[in-house]
């Protein structure tokens, strides 16, 4: 794995997001797909792939806790590109299980509870989502957060075993925005209310002007250990 994904860094090296897409969708037909959450990154990458090959999977992970923005973010991204995003929903007798042993909002009182819900809730479907993908594509960026030292493109993906790719990986806050103005990729609103990152409702808040991009995700946490598990560190740590 270490040796292709060094192979594949050097032929996309140079390559801008669209190209990197346009190359793994044509190299790994049917193969390919983009775990969207509906944040800004994740749009600007659909609309990517809506130009290339409408067929290529797109999901997204409904856990049961989002934002109604971001419903209608999906459904409005639905009706523009004509293509259906996938939804994956946690099983459901997991999620009882939880809520029953631990409470509603379990996820304030512990890191381990706080894990154990991402666990069941996006962990698991993701795990499904990915089970006949071998390229999974992300809208991670370098500027993002502390706990992701993001170096290259292409990435194996030490939890999983896949291939990862980062088209987005050095775009900074500034083109992501401004991609979305220039093609009017639809959005979800509360990008204008202060999220920059939007998770689910119980764990996300605004942030303030200047304050890191991700500072309104599990705030009640230290840095170093906003992980919800969807991406593993480089060390595997
Ligand atoms: S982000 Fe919060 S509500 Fe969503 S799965 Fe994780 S702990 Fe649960």
């Amino acid at each position: 794995m270490e040796q292709l994904v060094k192979e594949l860094n050097e032929k996309v090296r140079g390559f801008s997001a669209e190209q990197v897409l346009e190359f793994f969708i044509k190299d790994y037909p049917g193969k390919l797909a983009l775990g969207s959450s509906l944040g800004a990154e994740d749009q600007v990458l659909t609309d990517m792939i809506a130009r290339i090959d409408k067929s290529t999977k797109i999901f997204t992970l409904d856990t049961g806790r989002v934002f109604p923005e971001t419903y209608a973010a999906m459904a409005e991204t639905n009706k523009k590109y004509g293509i259906n995003i996938d939804v994956y929903f946690p099983n459901a007798q997991s999620v009882e299980e939880l809520v029953n042993e631990k409470g509603i909002n379990l996820f304030y009182e512990s890191i381990e509870n706080r894990k154990a819900c991402c666990h069941v809730r996006k962990i698991e479907p993701l795990q499904r989502a990915m089970i006949d993908v071998d390229v999974w594509v992300t809208g991670l960026r370098k500027e993002q957060s502390i706990t992701r030292i993001l170096t290259e493109v292409v990435e194996a993906d030490t939890l999983s075993g896949k291939i990862k790719i980062n088209p987005l990986l050095d775009w900074t806050e500034q083109e992501l925005w401004h991609y979305i103005k220039k093609f009017e990729v639809p959005y979800n609103k509360l990008h204008d209310r202060g999220f920059p990152s939007i998770g689910c409702q119980p764990c996300t808040r605004a942030v303030e002007p200047g304050e890191d991009i991700r500072a309104g995700r599990w705030w009640w946490e230290t840095p170093e250990q906003k992980e919800c598990g969807l991406h593993s560190r480089r060390n595997g740590k």
